[in-house]
């Protein structure tokens, strides 16, 4: 078909070439710069108004093919952008559209120049302004809290909130204090307190305690409340050497209202109920049990040099026993033995 203004031939529309029909206009434009925020605390990119994780080219690109605007009857079927870096703060961006106009298959492109700018998003805004809504209290029952719960407890939140904040973003953790008999963690929500809390108390064996204080009040009148969740650990820990009953064991195992004790004596296992435990005297704490250097092995024995006296004696090991050239042991009234 020709054109009939300027006659053309070409696929025409009400007669007319696609240039004539625009007349001059566009079938997309884009603005002449795009900003867009970049958090400076935990580089999330915030696109249509909402913060997100995404690669800087995959943000910029977005950035760019959010911002196209079409002419009206035209449908844009796909579209697709290239960024080209002018430096660190500055990308000019070519998109790329196909569409549909009037029935016909159109493409068009057109360029802009998407602006870096630093921002802060309200996550790291309030993690920044140390904001809370809970505590999470780990302590212990008499003794001190062992290094190894307080960094093995630590590390269990940290990886926990990792994991859940990949899906919620108001989930972090504010701070971690070493206090007095403890560690405490401050946490950004209620429920993510509550559910750790639960968490680590089915882990150790713990108790908990949840108390609430009033903080406030919201703008239409709600009262604000910060808890605070007390996981208190049990005088005994899982791998711990534990007299019961007058007989020496290793707390191999600790499960929900019931605990799995390695006897030392001949390696029986046997489990105590939950209701019990506290009966457990706590001979060797966990981080506290010796190591004895193995001088030879023998068929059911082996030769370790005592660590204090430094003589040489015979403990009795079981053949499949995993020992390299040190092995765990308890003395227990004289008696040493080996500790699985
Ligand atoms: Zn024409
Ligand atoms: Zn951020």
């Amino acid at each position: 078909m020709f054109c009939v203004k300027c006659n053309k031939e070409e696929e025409t529309f009400d007669g007319l070439c696609i240039e004539c029909f625009l007349d001059g206009k566009k079938l997309i434009t884009l603005p002449h710069h795009v900003d867009m925020e970049r958090c400076a605390s935990c580089h999330e990119y915030r696109l249509s108004g909402r913060w997100m994780k995404r690669t800087e080219e995959e943000a910029i690109e977005d950035a760019a093919l959010n911002s196209i605007k079409a002419l009206g009857d035209l449908r844009i079927t796909n579209a697709y952008a290239s960024a080209e870096g002018q430096d660190e703060w500055n990308y000019s961006v070519t998109v790329y559209t196909e569409g549909e106009l009037n029935g016909r298959a159109v493409k068009a492109s057109s360029g802009t120049v998407v602006r870096i700018k630093n921002g802060v998003c309200q996550k790291c805004s309030r993690q920044l302004g140390n904001y809370y809504e809970a505590t999470l209290q780990i302590r212990s029952g008499s003794r001190k809290l062992s290094d190894s719960i307080r960094d093995g407890t630590v590390r269990y939140v940290r990886d926990r909130i990792e994991h859940l904040s990949s899906t919620n973003r108001q989930l972090f953790l504010t701070k971690v204090e070493e206090v007095q008999g403890g560690v405490d963690m401050l946490l950004s929500s209620i429920s993510l307190a509550k559910t750790l809390a639960k968490e680590l108390s089915d882990m150790y064996g713990a108790e908990t305690k949840e108390a609430s204080k009033l903080i406030g009040r919201t703008e239409d009148g709600t009262d604000m409340y910060r808890m605070t969740y007390l996981v208190r650990m049990p005088e005994y820990h899982l791998n711990d050497i534990v007299i019961f009953e007058g007989e020496a064991y290793k707390l191999s195992g600790i499960g929900k209202g019931i605990g799995k004790l390695t006897r030392l004596e001949d390696l029986h296992v046997t489990s105590v109920r939950r209701s019990r435990m506290h009966e457990m005297k706590v001979h060797t704490p966990h981080d506290k049990i010796t190591k004895a250097t193995v001088v030879s092995r023998s068929k059911g024995e082996a030769q370790i040099l005592h660590p204090v006296s430094y003589a040489t004696m015979d403990v009795r090991v079981p053949d499949d026993a995993d020992i390299t050239e040190t092995m765990d042991i308890a003395e227990i009234d004289g008696v040493v033995f080996y500790v699985p």
